[in-house]
């Protein structure tokens, strides 16, 4: 299969800068559904290699019926993928070069925008069948964690969150909401359910699990509410030698994988979209989201994380040192040309966004879980 490799962190950084990286950017196009299909739509976006998409601008339908010409717009990013993508495909050109580097002992963040119904779960959780970045990731860290460590003895642990509506809930074990607090390793909501996983399938049922615990709109039960943030965070640890001292450490790498509420409304790429929004009632984390994406484009020296849960929770994950990748799940469908249109605005403007990839996380003072010593784990996963 022809999966590019890419070159995280450094691909762009200027000579003498090379640990200076920035945002990967990544555009998936779903097919066309039935219902897309069944109104008529045409379609407007179009992958014309494996980095480039263009945009169909229709004036108007009566005006393509007429002209039989449409104006239109190209955008580029690190890779597109077209309706025809598998999953593992997906996985391997976004995430499987951030997986590597949790195993070496930095923090990674992957998330996925777009527009209510343009494929972000899928491309995030997927299904039994066609399981998704959550999940081929870890999978992926469970493959390769038991080379990395010294004597095969190892740790992963996950935690899946919530924020909606400013309130953060565990998807794991729902419950009151949690309160968020910072440490020295960043923003953490306080009692959050750490679950220590063993294989992969258990991780699939744990995650569906934990996404029917969203919130579904009120009017909607069956749905997923499309102002809901889910957020899962897997941490692998495991035990190297120091290549210095001789003495073993514990390396700890943290990746973090999003699946962000429906972007329709709240996807500004100027302060002047963004205050006109700002009074409509939309999403408060996804416009701070939008705020600080901004703010760290324009270089400014403040970032306003505290202006919504979901950016605090993803203050070491955004601007400084972290290793971090944008999927932009796009429609093909006419129907939807709007919303694409911001997405791909939005994803452009991510591609500015310099990031500095953290050092390695480790401490040699901390003496090495073994196996069976799970004292720090909240709960320990349910075995079936
Ligand atoms: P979102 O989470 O962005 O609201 P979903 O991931 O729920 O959107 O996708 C909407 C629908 O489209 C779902 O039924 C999903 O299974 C389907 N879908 C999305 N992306 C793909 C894809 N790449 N291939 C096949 N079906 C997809
Ligand atoms: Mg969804």
């Amino acid at each position: 299969k022809n999966v590019r490799k890419l070159s995280m962190g450094g691909l762009e950084a200027a000579p003498g800068k090379a640990e200076e990286g920035r945002i990967f950017v990544f555009v998936r196009l779903r097919p066309m559904s039935k219902k897309e299909k069944d109104a008529g739509s045409r379609s407007c976006v179009r992958i014309v290699n494996r980095k480039e998409v263009y945009l169909t601008e229709f004036a108007s339908e009566n005006d393509y019926l007429r002209l039989k010409r449409v104006r239109g717009r190209h955008f580029c990013f690190d890779a597109a993928f077209p309706d025809s993508t598998d999953q593992e495909e997906v996985y391997a050109t976004t995430t499987s070069e951030l997986v590597e580097r949790v195993l070496q002992g930095q923090n990674g963040t992957v998330f996925c925008y777009g527009a209510t119904g343009a494929g972000k779960t899928y491309t995030m959780l997927g299904t039994t069948d066609n399981p998704g970045v959550m999940v081929l990731a870890i999978k992926d860290l469970f493959a390769k964690i038991r080379q990395c460590s010294l004597d095969g003895a190892h740790s992963v642990s996950l935690s899946y969150l919530e924020v909606y509506n400013e309130t953060v809930r565990d998807l794991l074990s729902p419950g009151r909401p949690l309160v968020l607090r910072e440490d020295k390793q960043g923003t953490v909501a306080a009692g959050l359910t750490q679950y220590r996983a063993f294989s992969t399938d258990e991780v699939m049922r744990l995650l569906q699990q934990g996404n029917q615990n969203r919130t579904t709109e009120p009017t909607r039960v069956n749905e997923t509410s499309s102002r809901s943030h889910a957020i899962l965070q897997v941490v692998a640890e495991y035990k190297v030698e120091d290549p210095a001292t001789k003495s073993i450490i514990t390396r700890v790498g943290k990746l973090s994988l999003i699946d962000l509420a429906g972007s329709e409304r709240a996807l500004a790429t100027d302060q002047r979209t963004l205050r006109s929004i700002e009074g409509a009632n939309i999403n408060r984390s996804l416009l701070a989201l939008s705020s600080c994406i901004n703010a760290l484009v324009e270089g400014k020296k403040h970032i306003p994380y505290r202006n919504s849960k979901l950016t605090q929770l993803l203050k070491d994950s955004l601007g400084g040192s972290c290793n971090t990748v944008m999927i932009a799940n796009v429609s093909p469908s006419s129907i939807s040309f709007g919303e694409t249109q911001n997405t791909l605005h939005w994803a452009d403007r991510a591609k500015e966004i310099k990031t500095k990839p953290s050092n390695i996380n480790e401490d040699p003072f901390k003496v090495p879980e073994t196996e069976t010593d799970q004292s720090k784990l909240v709960l320990q996963l349910q075995k079936e």
